[in-house]
């Protein structure tokens, strides 16, 4: 395994849709432990390939928390199938975002058909976090981050934001 460096906005990767996995193969898993550990490094709780440069549509989760037992959830080629009329707000982030966060609103509960690691064939119900959390990694797999569902103002405010941090932290290491 190897950590990986992740892209930030405004990188035009981000904006790119991912291409569907054909088989599930030793280059695939190496890329999801990569994708994992680059992960949980961070930290966050989601990660999509194309957050490492790589436009594939796999996407890694782990909503363990702090102390608990590891629980990584592979999803190769998600779809999804059912989402629920009823909504739910959390406040998001993103790694490729760092240090902004806002309130989108999602539906609260969504069904998924995806592979898993070994190129199983998987479905499952999601709800509350895990359901935004998916969502929120489905959407980075057609090119679409999570202050695509807020204002322009306020989009406009983070990616400004953005921007500036990146700056301050170039002239850290220069
Ligand atoms: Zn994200």
């Amino acid at each position: 395994m190897a950590k990986k460096q992740i892209l930030i906005i405004p990188d035009p990767l981000l904006r790119k849709v991912s291409e569907p996995v054909s088989s599930v193969n030793t280059e695939i898993k190496n890329l999801m432990d990569d994708m994992l550990e680059t992960m949980y490094a961070a930290p966050g709780i989601g990660l999509a390939a194309v957050q490492i440069g790589v436009l594939k549509r796999i996407i890694v989760i782990d909503l363990s928390k702090d102390g608990e037992k590891k629980n990584p959830l592979f999803i190769v080629n998600p779809e999804i199938t059912f989402k629920s009329n009823e909504l739910i707000s959390y406040e998001e982030g993103c790694l490729s975002i760092p240090n902004q966060f806002a309130e989108v609103k999602r539906p609260s509960s969504c069904k998924v058909n995806f592979l898993d690691y070994n190129g199983k064939k998987k479905k499952i119900n999601a709800n509350g976090l895990l359901a935004t959390c998916i969502q929120h990694e489905v959407d980075h797999l057609d090119g679409i981050l999570f202050i695509d569902h807020l204002s322009k103002l306020k989009k406009d405010l983070i990616i400004k934001k953005t921007k500036k941090q990146k700056k301050e932290i170039d002239r850290v290491i220069v």
